[in-house]
Protein backbone atom coordinates (compact mmCIF):
# COMPACT_ATOMS: atom_id res chain seq x y z
CA UNK A 1 0.00 0.00 0.00
CA UNK A 2 1.49 3.44 -1.14
CA UNK A 3 0.81 6.38 1.13
CA UNK A 4 -1.99 8.04 -0.93
CA UNK A 5 -3.67 4.55 -0.65
CA UNK A 6 -2.88 4.35 3.23
CA UNK A 7 -4.00 7.91 3.82
CA UNK A 8 -7.15 7.54 2.10
CA UNK A 9 -7.99 4.45 3.67
CA UNK A 10 -7.61 5.50 7.20
CA UNK A 11 -9.46 9.09 6.21
CA UNK A 12 -12.61 6.45 4.88
CA UNK A 13 -12.21 5.02 8.23
CA UNK A 14 -13.74 7.93 10.43
CA UNK A 15 -15.79 9.56 7.46
CA UNK A 16 -18.28 9.42 5.45
CA UNK A 17 -17.23 7.70 1.86
CA UNK A 18 -18.24 11.32 0.60
CA UNK A 19 -16.35 13.59 2.99
CA UNK A 20 -12.89 11.93 1.22
CA UNK A 21 -12.49 13.28 -2.29
CA UNK A 22 -8.97 11.18 -3.70
CA UNK A 23 -9.58 11.40 -7.09
CA UNK A 24 -7.81 14.30 -9.11
CA UNK A 25 -11.24 15.53 -11.27
CA UNK A 26 -12.42 15.72 -7.24
CA UNK A 27 -9.75 17.58 -6.09
CA UNK A 28 -8.61 19.51 -8.96
CA UNK A 29 -11.60 22.23 -7.53
CA UNK A 30 -9.20 22.84 -4.46
CA UNK A 31 -5.42 23.39 -6.24
CA UNK A 32 -5.36 26.19 -5.35
CA UNK A 33 -7.26 29.68 -3.83
CA UNK A 34 -7.31 33.35 -5.77
CA UNK A 35 -3.36 33.27 -6.06
CA UNK A 36 -4.51 30.94 -9.25
CA UNK A 37 -1.16 31.39 -10.82
CA UNK A 38 -0.19 29.06 -8.20
CA UNK A 39 -1.61 24.89 -8.14
CA UNK A 40 -1.11 21.95 -6.67
CA UNK A 41 -3.27 18.84 -5.95
CA UNK A 42 -3.53 17.04 -2.85
CA UNK A 43 -3.14 13.44 -1.96
CA UNK A 44 -6.92 14.25 -0.46
CA UNK A 45 -9.54 16.51 0.15
CA UNK A 46 -11.63 15.85 3.64
CA UNK A 47 -14.94 17.50 4.36
CA UNK A 48 -15.37 17.27 8.28
CA UNK A 49 -19.05 18.01 9.19
CA UNK A 50 -18.33 18.91 13.07
CA UNK A 51 -15.55 19.23 15.33
CA UNK A 52 -15.29 15.55 16.11
CA UNK A 53 -14.30 14.79 12.37
CA UNK A 54 -11.92 17.63 12.71
CA UNK A 55 -10.41 15.71 15.26
CA UNK A 56 -10.47 12.53 13.55
CA UNK A 57 -8.85 13.82 10.72
CA UNK A 58 -5.74 15.67 12.34
CA UNK A 59 -5.26 12.18 14.60
CA UNK A 60 -4.16 10.58 11.69
CA UNK A 61 -2.31 12.96 9.80
CA UNK A 62 -0.36 13.20 12.91
CA UNK A 63 0.21 9.09 13.31
CA UNK A 64 0.92 9.35 9.62
CA UNK A 65 3.51 12.73 9.47
CA UNK A 66 0.85 14.08 6.61
CA UNK A 67 0.49 18.14 6.39
CA UNK A 68 -2.73 19.53 6.39
CA UNK A 69 -3.89 22.77 4.77
CA UNK A 70 -7.09 24.22 6.51
CA UNK A 71 -9.53 25.82 3.65
CA UNK A 72 -12.09 28.30 3.86
CA UNK A 73 -14.28 28.94 0.66
CA UNK A 74 -11.04 29.50 -1.11
CA UNK A 75 -11.45 33.37 -2.27
CA UNK A 76 -7.47 33.43 -0.22
CA UNK A 77 -5.26 35.95 -2.58
CA UNK A 78 -2.10 34.50 -0.91
CA UNK A 79 -1.79 31.16 -1.52
CA UNK A 80 -2.39 30.60 2.10
CA UNK A 81 -4.88 27.61 1.03
CA UNK A 82 -2.80 25.94 -1.45
CA UNK A 83 -2.59 22.15 -1.15
CA UNK A 84 0.78 20.28 -0.63
CA UNK A 85 1.70 17.44 -3.34
CA UNK A 86 1.87 15.10 0.13
CA UNK A 87 -0.87 16.18 2.01
CA UNK A 88 -4.59 17.06 2.89
CA UNK A 89 -7.06 19.35 2.16
CA UNK A 90 -9.50 20.48 5.35
CA UNK A 91 -12.24 22.23 3.85
CA UNK A 92 -14.91 23.62 6.31
CA UNK A 93 -17.57 23.93 3.45
CA UNK A 94 -20.02 21.71 5.28
CA UNK A 95 -19.21 23.52 8.91
CA UNK A 96 -21.55 26.02 7.70
CA UNK A 97 -23.84 26.88 10.46
CA UNK A 98 -25.25 29.72 12.73
CA UNK A 99 -25.24 27.98 16.21
CA UNK A 100 -26.61 30.80 18.17
CA UNK A 101 -27.55 34.44 17.49
CA UNK A 102 -27.77 36.82 20.94
CA UNK A 103 -29.15 40.04 20.33
CA UNK A 104 -29.43 40.82 23.47
CA UNK A 105 -25.41 40.60 24.09
CA UNK A 106 -25.02 41.35 20.42
CA UNK A 107 -22.67 38.52 19.56
CA UNK A 108 -23.39 35.23 17.18
CA UNK A 109 -21.39 32.53 17.81
CA UNK A 110 -20.61 30.43 13.62
CA UNK A 111 -19.33 27.36 12.40
CA UNK A 112 -15.86 28.12 10.68
CA UNK A 113 -17.66 28.02 7.37
CA UNK A 114 -20.61 30.29 7.80
CA UNK A 115 -20.13 32.98 4.97
CA UNK A 116 -19.17 36.62 5.88
CA UNK A 117 -22.39 38.08 4.50
CA UNK A 118 -24.24 35.05 6.04
CA UNK A 119 -23.51 36.59 9.62
CA UNK A 120 -24.83 40.17 8.67
CA UNK A 121 -28.22 38.40 7.16
CA UNK A 122 -29.10 36.09 9.58
CA UNK A 123 -29.01 39.24 12.45
CA UNK A 124 -30.31 41.42 10.12
CA UNK A 125 -34.20 40.69 12.03
CA UNK A 126 -32.21 41.88 15.50
CA UNK A 127 -31.02 45.36 13.45
CA UNK A 128 -27.84 43.84 13.80
CA UNK A 129 -24.93 43.13 11.52
CA UNK A 130 -21.48 41.94 11.66
CA UNK A 131 -19.02 45.10 10.89
CA UNK A 132 -15.83 43.75 8.84
CA UNK A 133 -17.03 43.27 4.69
CA UNK A 134 -14.23 41.98 3.06
CA UNK A 135 -15.55 42.77 -0.86
CA UNK A 136 -15.43 39.15 -0.90
CA UNK A 137 -17.77 38.77 1.95
CA UNK A 138 -20.60 37.00 -0.59
CA UNK A 139 -18.25 34.04 -0.49
CA UNK A 140 -15.94 34.14 1.65
CA UNK A 141 -16.00 32.42 5.22
CA UNK A 142 -15.56 33.41 9.32
CA UNK A 143 -12.71 30.67 9.46
CA UNK A 144 -10.88 32.59 6.71
CA UNK A 145 -11.49 35.79 8.09
CA UNK A 146 -10.10 34.61 10.90
CA UNK A 147 -6.64 33.43 9.94
CA UNK A 148 -6.19 36.42 7.82
CA UNK A 149 -7.58 39.29 9.84
CA UNK A 150 -9.42 40.43 6.84
CA UNK A 151 -10.27 43.68 6.53
CA UNK A 152 -12.97 46.30 4.45
CA UNK A 153 -14.53 49.03 3.79
CA UNK A 154 -16.11 49.35 7.23
CA UNK A 155 -12.86 48.80 9.10
CA UNK A 156 -11.89 52.04 9.28
CA UNK A 157 -14.59 52.51 12.09
CA UNK A 158 -15.14 49.63 13.24
CA UNK A 159 -11.97 47.75 13.36
CA UNK A 160 -10.52 44.58 11.36
CA UNK A 161 -11.69 40.90 12.31
CA UNK A 162 -9.60 41.08 15.28
CA UNK A 163 -11.69 44.07 16.92
CA UNK A 164 -14.60 42.06 16.31
CA UNK A 165 -14.23 38.82 17.61
CA UNK A 166 -14.67 38.02 20.97
CA UNK A 167 -13.54 33.94 21.25
CA UNK A 168 -12.38 31.77 18.86
CA UNK A 169 -12.53 27.14 19.91
CA UNK A 170 -9.93 26.01 17.78
CA UNK A 171 -8.21 22.32 17.48
CA UNK A 172 -4.33 21.42 17.53
CA UNK A 173 -2.94 19.55 15.74
CA UNK A 174 -2.34 17.35 18.63
CA UNK A 175 -5.97 17.13 19.25
CA UNK A 176 -6.19 20.10 21.82
CA UNK A 177 -9.47 21.77 22.29
CA UNK A 178 -8.87 25.10 23.21
CA UNK A 179 -10.89 28.20 23.88
CA UNK A 180 -8.84 31.21 23.23
CA UNK A 181 -10.67 35.21 24.51
CA UNK A 182 -14.03 35.15 25.91
CA UNK A 183 -17.79 36.62 26.19
CA UNK A 184 -16.24 39.11 27.87
CA UNK A 185 -14.35 42.64 26.72
CA UNK A 186 -11.42 41.01 28.07
CA UNK A 187 -9.62 37.64 29.12
CA UNK A 188 -7.16 36.90 31.89
CA UNK A 189 -4.03 35.41 30.42
CA UNK A 190 -1.59 35.82 27.67
CA UNK A 191 -3.62 37.34 24.36
CA UNK A 192 -3.73 34.18 22.58
CA UNK A 193 -7.00 35.10 20.51
CA UNK A 194 -4.92 38.56 19.07
CA UNK A 195 -1.98 36.14 18.34
CA UNK A 196 -4.36 33.19 16.68
CA UNK A 197 -6.24 36.16 14.74
CA UNK A 198 -3.90 36.61 11.53
CA UNK A 199 -2.14 33.21 11.85
CA UNK A 200 -2.91 32.06 8.34
CA UNK A 201 -3.71 28.23 9.09
CA UNK A 202 -0.58 27.43 10.94
CA UNK A 203 -1.49 27.51 14.84
CA UNK A 204 -4.93 25.32 14.69
CA UNK A 205 -7.98 24.27 13.00
CA UNK A 206 -11.02 26.95 13.36
CA UNK A 207 -14.01 24.85 14.79
CA UNK A 208 -16.34 27.56 16.24
CA UNK A 209 -16.34 31.41 16.08
CA UNK A 210 -18.15 34.28 18.29
CA UNK A 211 -18.26 37.65 16.87
CA UNK A 212 -19.30 40.90 17.90
CA UNK A 213 -22.48 42.28 16.16
CA UNK A 214 -23.24 46.19 15.93
CA UNK A 215 -26.51 48.04 15.52
CA UNK A 216 -27.54 48.93 11.83
CA UNK A 217 -27.10 52.68 11.61
CA UNK A 218 -30.25 54.68 11.22
CA UNK A 219 -28.88 56.78 8.13
CA UNK A 220 -26.02 56.42 6.15
CA UNK A 221 -24.65 58.34 3.18
CA UNK A 222 -22.08 58.44 0.89
CA UNK A 223 -19.51 61.46 -0.89
CA UNK A 224 -17.88 60.74 -4.21
CA UNK A 225 -15.16 63.35 -4.69
CA UNK A 226 -13.06 63.87 -7.71
CA UNK A 227 -9.64 65.15 -7.58
CA UNK A 228 -7.37 66.35 -10.64
CA UNK A 229 -4.34 64.56 -9.23
CA UNK A 230 -3.56 61.22 -7.33
CA UNK A 231 -1.73 63.36 -5.08
CA UNK A 232 -3.97 65.74 -4.23
CA UNK A 233 -6.38 63.09 -3.70
CA UNK A 234 -4.24 60.86 -1.63
CA UNK A 235 -3.52 64.21 0.53
CA UNK A 236 -7.19 64.83 0.66
CA UNK A 237 -7.10 61.42 2.71
CA UNK A 238 -4.83 62.35 5.47
CA UNK A 239 -6.65 66.18 5.20
CA UNK A 240 -9.96 64.03 6.66
CA UNK A 241 -8.38 62.20 9.20
CA UNK A 242 -6.27 65.30 10.32
CA UNK A 243 -9.89 67.02 10.56
CA UNK A 244 -10.77 64.61 13.29
CA UNK A 245 -13.45 62.60 11.20
CA UNK A 246 -13.43 58.93 11.44
CA UNK A 247 -15.65 58.04 8.15
CA UNK A 248 -17.40 54.46 8.22
CA UNK A 249 -15.60 54.15 4.89
CA UNK A 250 -12.82 56.37 2.92
CA UNK A 251 -11.75 54.71 -0.49
CA UNK A 252 -9.57 55.47 -3.55
CA UNK A 253 -9.46 54.95 -6.82
CA UNK A 254 -7.34 56.11 -9.58
CA UNK A 255 -8.06 57.06 -12.99
CA UNK A 256 -7.42 53.43 -14.49
CA UNK A 257 -9.93 51.81 -11.83
CA UNK A 258 -13.01 53.98 -12.54
CA UNK A 259 -12.46 53.38 -15.87
CA UNK A 260 -12.04 50.04 -15.66
CA UNK A 261 -15.47 49.51 -13.64
CA UNK A 262 -17.43 51.94 -15.10
CA UNK A 263 -18.33 50.42 -18.25
CA UNK A 264 -18.75 46.94 -16.32
CA UNK A 265 -21.36 48.06 -13.18
CA UNK A 266 -21.87 51.80 -14.11
CA UNK A 267 -21.59 53.21 -10.85
CA UNK A 268 -21.84 56.50 -11.94
CA UNK A 269 -17.69 57.55 -11.19
CA UNK A 270 -16.47 60.27 -12.59
CA UNK A 271 -14.06 58.89 -14.99
CA UNK A 272 -12.87 62.20 -16.13
CA UNK A 273 -11.39 62.79 -12.41
CA UNK A 274 -7.57 61.43 -12.03
CA UNK A 275 -8.64 60.23 -8.71
CA UNK A 276 -12.20 59.68 -6.95
CA UNK A 277 -12.58 59.33 -2.79
CA UNK A 278 -15.55 57.69 -1.27
CA UNK A 279 -16.44 58.82 2.30
CA UNK A 280 -19.03 57.38 3.87
CA UNK A 281 -21.06 58.76 7.03
CA UNK A 282 -23.22 56.90 9.05
CA UNK A 283 -25.40 57.35 12.07
CA UNK A 284 -28.27 59.14 13.28
CA UNK A 285 -29.62 61.44 10.14
CA UNK A 286 -28.57 64.64 12.39
CA UNK A 287 -25.02 62.43 12.87
CA UNK A 288 -24.72 61.85 9.02
CA UNK A 289 -26.08 65.16 7.84
CA UNK A 290 -22.99 66.70 10.06
CA UNK A 291 -20.29 64.90 9.23
CA UNK A 292 -21.28 64.97 5.51
CA UNK A 293 -21.17 68.99 5.56
CA UNK A 294 -17.31 68.65 7.76
CA UNK A 295 -16.14 66.25 4.77
CA UNK A 296 -16.96 68.17 2.19
CA UNK A 297 -15.43 71.71 3.33
CA UNK A 298 -12.11 69.42 3.90
CA UNK A 299 -12.85 67.71 0.58
CA UNK A 300 -12.93 70.94 -0.79
CA UNK A 301 -10.11 73.14 0.90
CA UNK A 302 -8.09 70.13 0.05
CA UNK A 303 -8.87 71.32 -4.12
CA UNK A 304 -11.56 68.20 -5.00
CA UNK A 305 -12.74 69.35 -8.01
CA UNK A 306 -16.42 67.85 -7.79
CA UNK A 307 -18.09 66.71 -4.73
CA UNK A 308 -21.19 64.53 -5.13
CA UNK A 309 -23.21 63.10 -1.94
CA UNK A 310 -25.88 59.77 -2.66
CA UNK A 311 -29.14 61.09 -2.31
CA UNK A 312 -31.07 58.19 -1.99
CA UNK A 313 -29.59 54.30 -0.30
CA UNK A 314 -30.15 52.81 -3.68
CA UNK A 315 -27.53 55.55 -5.00
CA UNK A 316 -25.84 55.04 -1.83
CA UNK A 317 -25.19 51.46 -3.19
CA UNK A 318 -24.65 51.81 -6.63
CA UNK A 319 -21.60 54.45 -5.56
CA UNK A 320 -20.29 51.55 -3.23
CA UNK A 321 -21.03 48.94 -6.10
CA UNK A 322 -18.32 50.28 -7.91
CA UNK A 323 -15.51 49.91 -5.71
CA UNK A 324 -16.36 45.91 -4.59
CA UNK A 325 -16.33 45.53 -7.97
CA UNK A 326 -13.22 46.23 -8.49
CA UNK A 327 -11.19 43.20 -9.03
CA UNK A 328 -13.69 41.47 -11.08
CA UNK A 329 -13.68 44.44 -13.09
CA UNK A 330 -9.69 44.07 -13.63
CA UNK A 331 -10.64 40.69 -15.04
CA UNK A 332 -12.76 42.04 -18.05
CA UNK A 333 -9.69 44.86 -19.21
CA UNK A 334 -6.65 42.13 -18.86
CA UNK A 335 -6.07 38.35 -19.19
CA UNK A 336 -4.48 38.82 -15.71
CA UNK A 337 -3.88 41.06 -12.49
CA UNK A 338 -1.68 40.61 -9.89
CA UNK A 339 -3.43 42.15 -6.78
CA UNK A 340 -0.91 43.79 -4.37
CA UNK A 341 -1.95 44.14 -0.55
CA UNK A 342 0.28 46.72 1.58
CA UNK A 343 -0.15 49.13 3.95
CA UNK A 344 1.70 52.48 4.00
CA UNK A 345 1.40 55.30 6.86
CA UNK A 346 -1.80 57.60 5.30
CA UNK A 347 1.09 60.45 4.81
CA UNK A 348 2.74 58.55 2.42
CA UNK A 349 -0.10 57.76 0.15
CA UNK A 350 1.08 60.36 -2.16
CA UNK A 351 4.81 59.87 -2.01
CA UNK A 352 4.06 55.75 -2.99
CA UNK A 353 0.94 56.55 -5.39
CA UNK A 354 4.20 58.84 -6.93
CA UNK A 355 6.30 56.02 -7.44
CA UNK A 356 3.92 53.22 -8.37
CA UNK A 357 3.44 55.27 -10.85
CA UNK A 358 7.08 55.70 -11.94
CA UNK A 359 7.26 51.80 -11.90
CA UNK A 360 4.40 51.47 -14.38
CA UNK A 361 7.06 52.61 -16.75
CA UNK A 362 9.54 51.00 -15.25
CA UNK A 363 7.75 47.12 -15.81
CA UNK A 364 6.04 48.03 -18.51
CA UNK A 365 2.62 47.35 -16.85
CA UNK A 366 -0.36 49.17 -16.33
CA UNK A 367 -1.39 49.49 -12.56
CA UNK A 368 -4.96 50.49 -11.25
CA UNK A 369 -4.81 51.27 -7.91
CA UNK A 370 -7.88 50.57 -5.70
CA UNK A 371 -7.93 51.57 -1.62
CA UNK A 372 -8.72 51.04 1.21
CA UNK A 373 -7.61 54.96 1.59
CA UNK A 374 -8.40 55.49 5.20
CA UNK A 375 -6.03 52.39 6.15
CA UNK A 376 -3.17 53.46 4.19
CA UNK A 377 -4.39 50.05 2.64
CA UNK A 378 -3.34 49.72 -0.65
CA UNK A 379 -4.64 47.39 -3.36
CA UNK A 380 -2.55 47.92 -6.65
CA UNK A 381 -3.67 45.79 -9.48
CA UNK A 382 -0.77 45.12 -12.26
CA UNK A 383 -2.62 44.12 -15.40
CA UNK A 384 -0.32 41.69 -17.54
CA UNK A 385 -0.74 38.90 -19.47
CA UNK A 386 0.64 35.52 -17.76
CA UNK A 387 1.16 34.36 -22.10
CA UNK A 388 3.02 36.72 -23.14
CA UNK A 389 7.01 36.17 -22.32
CA UNK A 390 7.78 37.33 -19.11
CA UNK A 391 5.05 39.26 -18.04
CA UNK A 392 4.64 37.14 -14.99
CA UNK A 393 7.83 37.58 -13.88
CA UNK A 394 7.23 41.53 -14.47
CA UNK A 395 4.39 41.70 -12.57
CA UNK A 396 6.05 39.71 -10.07
CA UNK A 397 8.97 42.03 -9.56
CA UNK A 398 6.67 44.92 -10.05
CA UNK A 399 4.44 43.92 -6.70
CA UNK A 400 8.01 42.87 -4.49
CA UNK A 401 9.37 46.51 -5.45
CA UNK A 402 5.69 47.99 -4.11
CA UNK A 403 5.83 46.43 -0.73
CA UNK A 404 9.98 47.05 -0.44
CA UNK A 405 8.71 50.85 -0.56
CA UNK A 406 5.64 50.34 1.40
CA UNK A 407 8.42 49.19 4.36
CA UNK A 408 10.76 51.63 3.00
CA UNK A 409 7.72 54.64 4.08
CA UNK A 410 7.24 52.44 7.51
CA UNK A 411 4.44 50.30 6.18
CA UNK A 412 4.05 46.41 5.92
CA UNK A 413 3.79 44.13 3.07
CA UNK A 414 0.08 43.13 3.65
CA UNK A 415 -2.69 44.69 5.07
CA UNK A 416 -5.14 41.80 4.87
CA UNK A 417 -4.68 39.37 2.59
CA UNK A 418 -2.08 37.52 4.31
CA UNK A 419 1.41 36.40 3.29
CA UNK A 420 1.05 32.30 2.48
CA UNK A 421 3.05 32.02 -0.18
CA UNK A 422 2.71 35.05 -2.02
CA UNK A 423 4.77 37.64 0.21
CA UNK A 424 6.81 35.05 1.89
CA UNK A 425 10.10 36.17 0.67
CA UNK A 426 9.02 39.89 1.20
CA UNK A 427 8.69 38.82 5.11
CA UNK A 428 12.67 38.87 4.63
CA UNK A 429 12.60 42.17 3.73
CA UNK A 430 10.31 43.67 6.22
CA UNK A 431 11.78 41.23 9.44
CA UNK A 432 15.20 40.47 11.08
CA UNK A 433 16.11 37.14 12.22
CA UNK A 434 15.67 37.99 15.50
CA UNK A 435 11.76 38.52 14.61
CA UNK A 436 11.54 35.75 12.07
CA UNK A 437 13.25 33.56 15.23
CA UNK A 438 10.24 34.29 17.50
CA UNK A 439 7.45 33.83 14.74
CA UNK A 440 8.65 30.28 14.33
CA UNK A 441 8.82 29.66 17.77
CA UNK A 442 5.33 30.64 18.46
CA UNK A 443 4.29 28.61 16.00
CA UNK A 444 6.17 25.56 17.21
CA UNK A 445 4.59 25.79 20.53
CA UNK A 446 1.28 25.37 19.03
CA UNK A 447 2.47 22.82 16.30
CA UNK A 448 6.32 20.91 17.34
CA UNK A 449 5.63 18.74 14.44
CA UNK A 450 5.24 21.56 11.88
CA UNK A 451 1.92 19.51 9.82
CA UNK A 452 -0.26 22.65 10.01
CA UNK A 453 -0.06 24.68 6.67
CA UNK A 454 4.11 24.28 6.63
CA UNK A 455 6.24 26.11 4.94
CA UNK A 456 3.69 29.24 3.92
CA UNK A 457 4.09 32.84 5.84
CA UNK A 458 7.14 32.50 7.62
CA UNK A 459 10.14 32.36 5.67
CA UNK A 460 13.38 29.80 7.20
CA UNK A 461 16.45 32.24 8.04
CA UNK A 462 18.24 30.04 5.14
CA UNK A 463 15.21 30.75 2.55
CA UNK A 464 15.79 34.79 3.40
CA UNK A 465 19.69 34.82 3.79
CA UNK A 466 19.46 32.65 0.10
CA UNK A 467 17.01 35.13 -0.68
CA UNK A 468 19.33 38.13 0.29
CA UNK A 469 21.61 36.90 -2.54
CA UNK A 470 19.20 36.39 -4.82
CA UNK A 471 18.02 40.41 -4.15
CA UNK A 472 21.55 41.62 -5.01
CA UNK A 473 22.35 39.46 -7.57
CA UNK A 474 19.10 39.35 -10.03
CA UNK A 475 16.30 41.36 -8.78
CA UNK A 476 13.86 39.84 -7.07
CA UNK A 477 12.39 36.17 -7.60
CA UNK A 478 8.96 35.79 -6.07
CA UNK A 479 7.65 31.96 -5.14
CA UNK A 480 11.52 30.40 -6.43
CA UNK A 481 10.84 26.96 -6.16
CA UNK A 482 6.77 26.58 -6.45
CA UNK A 483 5.25 25.31 -8.84
CA UNK A 484 3.45 27.47 -11.52
CA UNK A 485 1.02 27.09 -14.32
C1 LIG B 1 -12.57 39.56 -5.26
C2 LIG B 1 -11.89 39.45 -3.91
C3 LIG B 1 -11.98 40.52 -3.04
C4 LIG B 1 -11.35 40.47 -1.79
N1 LIG B 1 -11.48 41.51 -0.94
C5 LIG B 1 -10.93 41.44 0.29
C6 LIG B 1 -11.09 42.53 1.21
O1 LIG B 1 -11.73 43.55 0.94
N2 LIG B 1 -10.52 42.40 2.43
C7 LIG B 1 -9.81 41.28 2.78
O2 LIG B 1 -9.33 41.23 3.90
N3 LIG B 1 -9.65 40.25 1.93
C8 LIG B 1 -10.20 40.29 0.71
N4 LIG B 1 -10.04 39.24 -0.16
C9 LIG B 1 -9.21 38.07 0.25
C10 LIG B 1 -10.02 36.91 0.90
O3 LIG B 1 -11.38 36.95 0.52
C11 LIG B 1 -9.88 36.94 2.42
O4 LIG B 1 -8.54 36.69 2.78
C12 LIG B 1 -10.77 35.92 3.15
O5 LIG B 1 -10.70 36.10 4.54
C13 LIG B 1 -10.44 34.48 2.82
O6 LIG B 1 -11.50 33.67 3.32
P1 LIG B 1 -11.73 32.20 2.74
O7 LIG B 1 -12.85 31.59 3.48
O8 LIG B 1 -11.89 32.24 1.27
O9 LIG B 1 -10.37 31.51 3.16
P2 LIG B 1 -9.37 30.62 2.30
O10 LIG B 1 -8.89 31.37 1.12
O11 LIG B 1 -9.95 29.29 2.07
O12 LIG B 1 -8.18 30.48 3.33
C14 LIG B 1 -7.45 31.60 3.75
C15 LIG B 1 -6.50 31.19 4.87
O13 LIG B 1 -7.24 30.83 5.99
C16 LIG B 1 -6.90 29.53 6.43
N5 LIG B 1 -8.14 28.95 6.97
C17 LIG B 1 -9.35 28.87 6.35
N6 LIG B 1 -10.24 28.32 7.17
C18 LIG B 1 -9.60 28.03 8.33
C19 LIG B 1 -9.98 27.44 9.57
N7 LIG B 1 -11.22 26.99 9.79
N8 LIG B 1 -9.05 27.30 10.52
C20 LIG B 1 -7.78 27.74 10.34
N9 LIG B 1 -7.36 28.29 9.19
C21 LIG B 1 -8.27 28.45 8.21
C22 LIG B 1 -6.34 28.86 5.20
O14 LIG B 1 -5.43 27.82 5.52
C23 LIG B 1 -5.63 30.00 4.51
O15 LIG B 1 -4.35 30.18 5.07
C24 LIG B 1 -10.62 39.29 -1.42
C25 LIG B 1 -10.54 38.21 -2.31
C26 LIG B 1 -11.16 38.29 -3.54
C27 LIG B 1 -11.07 37.11 -4.46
Amino acid sequence: MNNSTALVAALRAVLPPASVLSDQEDTRPYECDGLSAYRQLPMAVVLPADEAQVLAVLRICRELNVPLVPRGAGTGLSGGAMPIADGVVLSTARMNQVVRMDAYSRTAVVQPGVRNLAISEAAEEHGLYYAPDPSSQIACTIGGNVAENSGGVHCLKYGLTVHNVMRVRMVTIEGDVVELGSGALDAPGLDLLAAFIGSEGMLGIVTEVTVKLVPKPAAARVIMASFDDVVAGGNAVAAVIAAGIIPAGLEMMDRTSSRMVEPFVRAGYDTDAAAILLCEADGTADEVEEEIARMTAVLQAAGASAVQVSTSEAERLKFWSGRKNAFPAAGRISPDYYCMDGTIPRKHLARVLTGIAQMEGKYGLRCANVFHAGDGNLHPLILFDANQPDELQRAEAFGAEILALCVDVGGTITGEHGVGIEKIDSMCVQFRDAELAAFHAVKSAFDPLSLLNPNKAIPTLNRCAEFGKMHVRAGRLPFAGLPRF
